[in-house]
């Protein structure tokens, strides 16, 4: 389960977030464009927080996706 406490430097500020066990796969990307691979990092991370039911639905579909549960929705 995401940390909170271990976010991912330049995560839009918000509910929604990547935390620091993201292993920079990039499965989630193709679920939500909300969401963007910083490769000076390594890590992925949330550059804006959803809008709508729709944008909201994708992040949840690539928080289920992630591989090592690193994107969180209680980071507000
Ligand atoms: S699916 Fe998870 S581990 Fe892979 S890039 Fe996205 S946040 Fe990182």
């Amino acid at each position: 389960m995401a940390d909170k406490n271990d976010k991912v430097e330049g995560n839009a500020e918000g509910k929604w977030y990547v935390d620091e066990t993201c292993i920079a796969c990039g499965i989630c990307l193709e679920f939500s464009k909300k969401l963007e691979l910083d490769y000076d990092i390594g890590f992925c991370k949330v550059t804006s927080q959803p809008k709508n039911a729709d944008e909201e639905r994708g992040l949840t579909q690539a928080k289920d996706v992630c591989p090592v549960e690193a994107i969180g929705d209680d980071g507000a």
